[in-house]
């Protein structure tokens, strides 16, 4: 049966925020171009840019950003999906950055992206240790799934998920990763889907995605990190030989 790989990037083939592995790229670029392999992120088209090099992000067979929210393959631009968030969210959004007892902040707090909002305390301008300073603070305080509970509870319309390790993706509800089901499954019917993810776990923004394929019968791999990702590809999805033509 024909497979279609759909790869998460933050945890999944990059450390969470940062460029691919030189080594893991070289790997991924025959990998790529032997078989039909999507990348999702929650980052937007700029931030995967800078995580993936071009080369790759051409060999793929689409990439979607924001969540889902957005949608090209090469140049083309297949779909971008806008929403106008509330005055009032946003609002509430920075508040709880301002009141978080968490001391460093970076710049870019609020983010708006294609249907999304993106909200750190850290900031998205966070350098490495700035990152780990908060992940640490995150991992005691429990801040991100506090405001996730939050939001949640005050704007009822609007869904969070933890993605990355430093920041929150807010979209209306169903505007998450679920929505590439639909899209892959309109563009390879007949298909079985093979998703790499690291956040699975309940509010993880690999979750919504992770379910329907199961639903359906597909396989998802929950994975720890991007070398757990390179082990599994190398072990059950072998690289594709296209058969020589014959002369
Ligand atoms: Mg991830």
């Amino acid at each position: 049966m024909n497979q279609v790989m759909i790869f998460d990037i933050d945890g999944t083939l990059t450390k969470s925020g940062q460029s691919v592995d030189k080594q893991f790229a070289r790997f991924l670029m025959p990998y790529w171009s032997s078989r039909n392999c999507y990348v999702v992120s929650g980052s937007d088209r700029a931030k995967l840019r800078q995580q993936l090099p071009a080369e790759l992000i051409n060999l793929a067979s689409g990439v979607f950003a924001c969540s889902g929210n957005e949608f090209f393959s090469g140049s083309e631009n297949h779909y971008s999906m806008s929403h106008s968030f509330p005055d009032e969210l946003i609002e509430y959004c920075q508040r709880l950055v301002d009141q978080s007892p968490f001391f460093w902040r970076s710049g870019r707090h609020v983010e708006q992206r294609a249907g999304m909002l993106n909200i750190s305390v850290a900031g998205r301008n966070s350098d490495r240790l700035e990152r780990k300073r908060y992940v640490d603070f995150d991992k005691l305080a429990g801040e991100r799934i506090f405001m996730a509970d939050n939001i949640e509870r005050v704007f009822p319309d609007y869904e969070v998920a933890l993605g990355g390790q430093i920041s929150i993706d807010i979209t209306p509800k169903g505007w998450n990763k679920g929505r590439v089901y639909s899209e892959i499954r309109r563009l390879h019917p007949d298909s079985e889907i093979v998703f790499f993810g690291d956040r699975m776990e309940e509010g993880g923004n690999d979750l919504p995605l992770a379910e329907k394929l199961l639903e359906n019968g597909h396989k998802v791999h929950a994975v720890k990190n991007f070398k757990e990702t390179w082990d599994i590809l190398q072990e059950h999805y072998p690289i594709i030989v296209p058969l020589a033509a014959t002369a």
